[in-house]
């Protein structure tokens, strides 16, 4: 008989209790058998992947199961230092006495995860959890169920299934599982459902970690040589179209461009298409799917108004039965139409000009603050004034989304973009507690620290 998501609950509750999932050999054991699964069933995945998402296994690779081995072999070797305690100093009215910091798991953590990195998404936070000795439970998201079957059917069979569950299941089970008491809870997908998450979290004292989206700002300065110009279009077009077809939260979602340098580079990215995609991107299975119906529409709605339809310079064909957008580039849509002030998530790609590649600075800081904001230039000037007058999850020069790849930056977001972070020892320490522990001896006492209070004892 199917348990209730209590019972579960309850079960995890026991088996951390019982101190299991805090020794290093257990940790290690799941993080190998996690390895194990990502490489004996590779094949499971991108199968997944490419019916969930038209996901090509090449991009599967390089984007999910790639970052994912690298990220559990990172760990593995780092763990047995990173759980080890820190000596702390104390002052010397302290002596004689020590004090240490030592990690701790914090106990049953929740990781309810997205969509359009089903893998990435949902195993790197489970990685972090283990890594740091909690038991978990993880709930995909029920709009890649290929990817959420092969997530439900692999994780029992190679982890221990006493301490890490996954239940699947769409926003009335996720409702079902926030009811519950977790000790963390990491959320990725909109900052709709965030809000959600974070009102259930309150009534459990349980802290968030909430990695949403936004519009991510891409800054291209003109470049005089070619080979720059070349490397820059490959990084920004791999990341809007290349990256799940767009439906990424740190991919591209606008350019911003000088005015003057418009026109040209809208001719660029055009031959770049064409050499990355070829005439018919549609067939060559290059570029992901859109997830859904509802999305697909949504994406097409962007395009409704005529004012957003006249600023289109390339592209701009749907095909329902596939489910496939034409990479699609625009210039200068109005502000205050939908593609330009909600989330785009897709391979739509706007071109915003401006006078001086400086106003892109005050362009971005009168909008939400990004996940990450991308610009490709050579002017040292304006980079330093682009990274201390703007506030965003992060700020890659002259390339787009590795932060997200590698294992010793933290990956979150701030205000709309998100709160918290996580990967490498980010992770481990996310999901632990720093306790300290404080240790003196009977040798010294100041007969002044305790009461009576007198006259005296302030004059000291
Ligand atoms: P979503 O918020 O609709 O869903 C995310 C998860 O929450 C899913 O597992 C879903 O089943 C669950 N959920 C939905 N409603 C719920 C409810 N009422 N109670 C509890 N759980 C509920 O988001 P999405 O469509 O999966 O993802 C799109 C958004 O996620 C975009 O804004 C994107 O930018 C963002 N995103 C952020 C990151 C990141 O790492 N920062 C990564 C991917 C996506």
């Amino acid at each position: 008989m199917k348990k209730s998501l209590e019972e579960e609950w309850g079960e995890l509750r026991e088996t951390f209790n019982s101190g299991k999932t805090n020794e290093q050999s257990w940790r290690r054991s799941q993080l190998k058998g996690l390895l194990n699964l990502l490489k004996e069933k590779e094949e499971d995945i991108f199968e997944a992947l490419e019916k969930d998402l038209g996901k090509h296994k090449v991009e599967a690779y390089r984007d999910e199961v790639g970052p994912l081995i690298k990220s559990v072999n990172y760990i593995l070797e780092n763990l047995k230092q990173w759980m080890s305690s820190k000596q702390a100093k104390l002052p010397l009215a302290a002596f004689p006495s020590k004090a240490e910091l030592v990690p701790e798991p914090l106990g049953v953590v929740l990781v309810l995860s997205s969509w359009n990195f089903p893998f990435g998404l949902s195993l790197e936070p489970v990685i972090g959890a283990i890594a740091a000795g909690n038991a978990v439970v993880l709930k995909p998201s029920e709009l890649s169920p290929a990817s959420s079957a092969v997530l439900a059917d692999l994780i029992p069979k190679y982890l221990d299934n006493k301490a890490i569950k996954v239940i699947e299941g769409g926003s009335s089970v996720g409702e079902q599982l926030l009811e519950l008491k977790w000790d963390k809870i990491l959320f990725t997908g909109s900052a709709k459902v965030g809000r959600i998450v974070m009102s259930a979290a309150v009534k459990h004292l349980t802290p968030v970690v909430l990695e949403l989206g936004g519009k991510c700002p891409t800054i291209v300065d003109s470049f005089s040589s070619s080979r720059d110009k070349e490397i820059a279009l490959n990084r920004i077009l791999s990341a809007k179209f290349g990256a799940c077809a767009g439906q990424a939260c740190i991919g591209v979602d606008y350019i911003i461009t000088e005015k003057k340098y418009a026109a040209t580079l809208v001719e660029l990215l055009k031959n770049t298409l064409l050499s990355m995609f070829g005439e018919n991107p549609k067939e060559t299975r290059n570029i992901s799917r859109i997830i859904n119906e509802k999305n697909f529409f949504r994406l097409k709605s962007l395009l409704d108004e005529q004012s957003v339809k006249d600023s289109i310079v390339q592209g701009g064909s749907f095909d329902e039965a596939n489910l496939f957008v034409e990479p699609t580039i625009l210039l200068d849509p109005p502000l205050d139409a939908t593609i330009m002030t909600e989330e785009i998530f897709g391979p739509l790609l706007p071109i915003i000009t401006v006078e001086k590649i400086e106003d892109s600075i005050q362009f971005i800081k009168s909008r939400p603050k990004p996940l990450a904001i991308y610009a490709f230039t050579k002017n040292e000037a304006f980079k330093k004034r682009l990274q201390s007058e703007t506030t965003s999850g992060s700020i890659v020069f002259n390339d787009t989304i590795i932060q997200y790849a590698v294992d010793t930056l933290p990956f979150g977001g701030v205000g709309e973009s998100g709160m918290g972070r996580y990967h490498g020892k980010f992770s481990f320490d996310t999901f632990s507690h720093e306790k300290v522990v404080a240790r003196r001896s009977f040798l010294t006492d100041f007969w002044f620290r305790y009461p009576p209070w007198t006259e005296q004892k302030l004059q000291l």
